[in-house]
């Protein structure tokens, strides 16, 4: 059992009041708060142990380094990889995607090969193959849910041709919750010799993940959702797809030698990671992982699961509110309108009001707006810090919301 009281106090700015009310934070699906242990260890960071990492021969420099190079077998441990060499360091999700779509992607495919997208995904993992299609003709298929927003497996892999060269989807939705059975999407794409891309952007935050077990070639993470810094994260790359993998972008670190007339490539991971990094953002992230480990993802799932069905028990109650995304074991996202309430934006602003933090929007995911017809809805997504009361808060607001412009 998780205790949440515990795990509250370690989160300052959940003492914080909003509005002249005590915040409820329920937009983790954007980006989750910090503990103050990643607070710490960032400052620390920069006012005892920065510097430039891989470069320098002195003290400081070491310490920077070797701080940053256990970052990937934390993250390695976190997603069940044995090899930490499969993990490549970034800024997030979308650099991650990126790199798979410029240095994997686009010198392998031609006019008329196929990616396979479903409809859920967000804007990060469909607008990097969107290059691909304007640039050199690559066709996206997209599979649709079901109207609970489950995505049958069979579907996906029902959809794969002749030229599909890529299956590229989501571990879980950022507006419905739905989860997606990806280990079946990857044994049916497996057998059939096509590659598949996960986006845990979402997954990783709500339940164990493990990759040996997924058994996909890419998986993405994003390090702010993780209760970790902004502008880190991590992308896995099975061995078979490093070795196929150009770099996306060249600079310092990621090559061993440079001369006039040829250059020569740094081994993985360091091939994927030109530049200076960010080393903060990394150590920081490193001490969230831990963090989430040391809760125990079996003990957040099982606490967010709880949360859900406290929710949806309540929401059920509310016949004027609509909501998206119903598949029984989804995780505790929820997508919601309220009937003659205008547009979300104007919801969102009452629950604030009431100290209620909520997103409003198409939640990066156009072409699932587009499938369920909306153009926004307001989304309340939890963590591992939130509570039940907290969702008699969100009820009350949403009733307020309710009564002020229904
Ligand atoms: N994929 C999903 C499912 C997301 O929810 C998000 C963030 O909202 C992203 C990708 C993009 O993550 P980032 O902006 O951190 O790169």
């Amino acid at each position: 059992m998780l205790d949440v009281a515990k795990i509250r106090a370690d989160f300052p700015i959940l003492s914080r009041e909003v509005n002249g009310k005590p915040l409820v934070y329920l937009d983790n699906g954007a980006s989750a708060q910090k503990p103050r242990a990643v607070i710490d260890a960032v400052t620390n960071a920069y006012a005892h142990e920065y510097s430039n990492v891989h470069r320098g021969l002195h003290t400081l420099s070491n310490i920077a380094t070797e701080k940053y190079e256990a970052v990937r077998g934390i993250v390695a441990r976190f997603l069940g990889v044995a090899d930490e060499r499969q993990i490549i360091l970034n800024s997030g999700t979308t650099e991650g995607i990126n790199m798979v779509a410029y240095g994997w992607a686009m010198p392998r495919m031609e006019a008329g090969d196929e990616i396979i997208l479903s409809v859920m995904e967000h804007h990060a993992n469909i607008v990097p193959w969107h290059f691909l299609r304007e640039r050199q003709g690559v066709v996206l298929k997209w599979v649709e849910t079901d109207a609970n927003g489950a995505l049958d497996p069979q579907a996906v892999i029902d959809a794969i041709g002749p030229r599909t060269k890529l299956i590229a989807v989501t571990h879980l939705s950022n507006v419905l919750g739905t989860k997606v059975d990806v280990t079946s999407i990857c044994a049916g794409a497996r057998e059939r010799g096509v590659p598949v891309l996960v986006d845990g952007s979402q997954a990783a935050v709500h339940m164990p993940v493990d990759i040996d077990d997924i058994g996909c070639d890419f998986y993405a993470i994003t390090g702010h959702k993780l209760y970790g810094p902004s502008a880190s994260g991590a992308i896995f790359v099975s061995n078979e797809r490093l070795s196929e993998m150009r770099p996306f972008m060249g600079g310092g670190d990621m090559i061993r030698e440079v001369h006039r007339d040829e250059i020569t490539w740094n081994d993985p991971p360091m091939k994927f990671e030109a530049g200076t990094p960010g080393i903060v953002q990394a150590i920081g992230l490193g001490v969230a992982l831990d963090y989430m480990m040391d809760v125990g993802m079996e003990a957040i799932a099982a606490h967010e699961e709880h949360l859900r069905d406290v929710t949806q028990a309540r929401l059920s109650g509310l016949n004027w509110l609509h909501q998206q995304g119903t598949t029984p074991d989804k995780a505790a996202i929820f997508s919601f309108t309220i009937d003659g309430a205008g547009h979300p934006h104007d919801i969102s602003t009452i629950l604030d009001k009431k100290g209620v933090a909520v997103r409003a929007g198409h939640h990066c995911a156009g072409p699932l707006m587009d499938y369920i017809g909306l153009t926004a809805t307001c989304r309340a997504s939890f963590g591992m810090y939130n509570t039940e009361a907290e969702i008699d808060t969100l009820v009350e607001a949403m009733e307020l919301a309710h009564d002020l412009l229904g």
